[in-house]
C-alpha cells in the first residue's frame, strides 16, 4: 500500500499496488481514502479515488479528470470551466 494524491481531486487516496488489487475491487469501492488507476481511451493513466470515479462519465476524457474537484470527505464532482 502507499499514499499518493487523486489526479482529479487532490485527495490524499491509498492504492495497493499490483494486479491482486483487482481482488478487492468489490469489497473496498467507497471506501474512502482508496483509489484505483483508471485508462482512458486515449491512452493516458489517472489515478483517481472512489468519489472522483463516481463523478465522471462512463466514458470519461482527460479534460473531465483534470475538471474534477473534491466537494468533501466523500463526495468529488466536475466542476465547469
Ligand atoms: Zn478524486
Amino acid at each position: 500500500m502507499s499514499k499518493t494524491s487523486c489526479d482529479g481531486c487532490g485527495r490524499t487516496v491509498t492504492v495497493s499496488g499490483g494486479i491482486a488489487n483487482l481482488w478487492s475491487f468489490g469489497t473496498d469501492a467507497g471506501t474512502v481514502g482508496t483509489g484505483i488507476t483508471l485508462e482512458l481511451e486515449d491512452g493516458s493513466s489517472h489515478l483517481l479515488c472512489y468519489p472522483c470515479l463516481e463523478a465522471i462519465p462512463d466514458y470519461p476524457t482527460t479534460e473531465d479528470v483534470e475538471r474534477l474537484e473534491r466537494v468533501d470527505d466523500e463526495t468529488s464532482r466536475i466542476g465547469t470551466l
